[in-house]
């Protein structure tokens, strides 16, 4: 049956300016392109969840603690839905922006890759700081008992991916969270590299599950982008010793034979050395 509640959290994110690409998503900074796919995704995801309120394919259901959302399609693809956890029921802010996060999911591939978790997340965190700033609500806070998996958590999992986007590090918070992991490629890893801030702006632990992927799918073939993320580590034999023993000797061999990367192997393998005699 279709619930008002979810009729009136479409009506909210209707309402609000980021639907039409104004608001917080001027504030973005960085690739132009990308910036491009917020002001334009708002209102085809408003039109998106209208439609499947209106087919009654969005309802409530009990989920696992730390999971909001869900969806898929069911019959050959025949017939998308869309699932809110019955924990955010009573919230109507949190169901909005939970609608809006599995809509885009649903815009796009419906996969769960790192590059759409970020997209979704993102455009989620700019509709949650455009609600919190204009000082609604967020009921959750006040009126409920905190519970786990409840608005609660909800509001503080916001509050970080909002202070991790303002860094351009919402794709860290993704890459550490075991269900998108396993999407990582070394081409998107290659082809993404300069987005968020580029490679320097990346964690120590997004760097060594990226090193991973990349050694998996070929020292010699990724060389390029290998070097590239060991150049901007922080602290070079830290990240080194986490991606796992064979990975050093591998790309020592693999770049100092590559007449293009041999000096800047040389190079790395000079602050490796450096930084392990001060220890
Ligand atoms: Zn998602």
């Amino acid at each position: 049956m279709r619930d008002l509640v979810v009729k009136s959290a479409i009506d909210l994110f209707g309402n609000s300016r980021v639907a039409v690409g104004q608001g917080p998503i001027s504030q973005l900074t960085g690739d132009r392109d990308y910036i491009n796919r917020y002001m334009t995704i708002g209102w085809p995801t408003w039109c998106l969840l209208f439609d499947y309120y209106f087919h009654d394919r969005i309802a409530f259901a009990p989920m696992p603690v730390g999971l909001w959302g869900g969806g898929g399609r069911a019959f050959l693809w025949w017939f998308p839905f869309i699932r809110v956890a019955t924990s955010l029921k009573t919230d109507l802010v949190a169901v909005s922006l939970t609608l809006v996060h599995e809509g885009i999911h649903h815009l796009r591939t419906g996969r769960e890759t790192v590059e759409d978790e970020v997209l979704c997340r993102t455009f989620e965190t700019l509709y949650y700081r455009e609600l919190r700033d204009l000082g609604v609500d967020l009921a959750g806070k006040k009126y409920h008992a905190p519970t786990a998996g409840g608005p609660d958590d909800f509001y503080f999992e916001h509050e970080v991916m909002s202070k991790a986007l303002a860094k351009g590090r919402l794709v860290d918070v993704v890459v550490w969270n075991s269900n998108y992991v396993g999407s990582l490629t070394a081409k998107w890893i290659r082809r993404t590299l300069s987005w968020w801030g580029g490679a320097s702006n990346r964690s120590s632990e997004t760097q060594v599950r990226y090193l991973r992927v990349l050694q998996r799918e070929g020292t010699g073939e990724y060389l390029d982008t290998i070097v590239q993320i060991l150049e901007s580590a922080r602290n070079l034999n830290d990240v080194v010793r986490e991606v796992g023993n064979t990975f050093w000797p591998e790309f020592l061999r693999v770049g100092r034979a590559n007449p293009i990367y041999a000096a800047r192997t040389a190079t790395l393998e000079q602050r490796w050395k450096l930084s392990a005699a001060q220890r």
